[in-house]
């Protein structure tokens, strides 16, 4: 059959792994044009490069961040890896600081990659009493002198919300670069790219995504040079979504507002039913007034909800007592809300906190939760009848 254009009101997928190119001239104007790295291409030409249906995701992408371009990777970590990679030359002087309450891939990403095999001099900054503070960081910065500064709008799990305008400002005062990984917040919340945040970066593996079903990550700029070495890097190193994923993604990204608003809603409605509750010791979720960074929150997202996680804290009379409840907790609840972990499903799900973060929390109690969009009604009857069963 000879290709032909079919009435159909979407994109088709292109699997093409090498595009045609009819001729010599075309191949040699095509491969000229294509060292520009620029964003769309005229003509395709391996979709290890480019692909249309990549392109196209990416598009869905920028209007949701509000940034002029968007590169899809095939896992969140590719993104950072991209990101980080964009500054960096080969004659690195000065130092990066890392904001210390980020995802711990990113940890020992830093760890493993950055400082060990490519021998950045890094350095962490860590909250004090659950909070950053700007003072101390703009003491570090001043000496340090950092070239690129790396944050989370919210970390993981205990919820802690990043002033991200005056940390911009500190870095601003002392030419620093920030990259920052909006994938707790999402654009719905909070757009950093209207801040000065050079790069943003997301695990769409989780809400843009939403359905736990496809693993990829996005970089988003507003400055040119930075994404054409950004499509470089991605390009060289063979970080490419597949253009099946990108379709699907491109499907699934149309609904993430509907989504993640209801995703907000029942995470509000739970962390109130769960402060009031007998059975919990504990809540931390930024929307509450209670969480130390509850005023940095209500400045950030200017009352479009705060988040889909929560982060809680079974009552017990010891370790050993808060460590059964914990388990009985998960077990009663687990044909509703099941132990999965990432977050930004679309049904409620559970991560024991200590199993993971137990270094850091060593607390028996405490579960972290990723709010679905299923109604708030089941959501709320599973937890109410799992707690009163401790
Ligand atoms: N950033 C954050 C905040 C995450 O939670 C994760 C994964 O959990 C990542 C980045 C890495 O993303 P991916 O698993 O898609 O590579």
């Amino acid at each position: 059959m000879k290709l032909k254009m079919i009435n159909s009101s979407r994109m088709p997928v292109y699997r093409d792994a090498g595009f045609e190119l009819y001729d010599a001239g075309l191949t040699s104007e095509t491969f000229r044009k294509e060292s520009e790295n620029k964003r769309e291409p005229d003509h395709y030409i391996y979709s290890r490069y480019r692909n249309p249906n990549v392109v196209s995701a990416e598009e869905e992408i920028m209007k949701l961040e509000g940034c002029s371009w968007a590169l899809l990777t095939q896992s969140g970590m590719s993104a950072i890896d991209t990101a980080v990679s964009v500054f960096q030359n080969g004659r690195e002087t000065r130092p990066w600081l890392f904001f210390s309450e980020i995802y711990g891939g990113s940890i020992s990403f830093v760890e493993s990659i950055l400082k060990k095999r490519r021998g950045i001099d890094i350095h962490y900054f860590m909250p004090s009493d659950g909070a950053y503070n700007l003072k101390e960081l703009e003491i570090l910065v001043s000496s340090l002198k950092p070239e690129v500064i790396y944050i989370e709008s919210v970390s993981n799990p205990m919820l802690i919300v990043t002033d991200v305008p005056s940390v911009v400002r500190i870095a601003k005062r002392y030419s620093c670069r920030i990259i920052l990984d909006n994938t707790f917040a999402t654009p719905f919340l909070y757009k950093p790219i209207n801040d000065g945040v050079d790069l943003v970066i997301h695990s769409v593996t989780k809400y843009f995504s939403g359905h736990g079903n496809i693993s990829a990550g996005v970089i988003c700029g507003n400055d040119d040079m930075l994404m054409r070495s950004a499509i470089e890097y991605r390009k060289f190193v063979g970080h490419m979504l597949s253009p099946d994923d990108a379709y699907r993604l491109e499907t699934q990204i149309k609904t993430f507002k509907l989504r993640f608003k209801r995703q907000c809603e029942n995470a509000s409605a739970l962390a109130e039913l769960l402060n009031s509750h007998p059975s919990v010791e504990k809540v931390w979720y930024p929307g509450m007034s209670g969480h130390t960074t509850h005023s940095v929150a209500k400045k950030l997202f200017r009352n479009k909800g705060y988040g889909g996680m929560i982060t809680f804290d079974l009552k017990g009379k010891n370790k050993t007592v808060k460590g059964k409840k914990r388990d009985r907790f998960i077990l009663l609840v687990s044909e509703h809300i099941k132990l999965i972990p990432t977050l930004g499903d679309p049904h409620t799900i559970l991560m024991p906190v200590e199993s993971v973060w137990g270094a850091k929390y060593p607390e028996p109690g405490m579960i972290r939760l990723s709010l679905g969009f299923e109604d708030y009604a089941d959501i709320r009857e599973t937890i109410e009848m799992a707690l009163s069963k401790l």
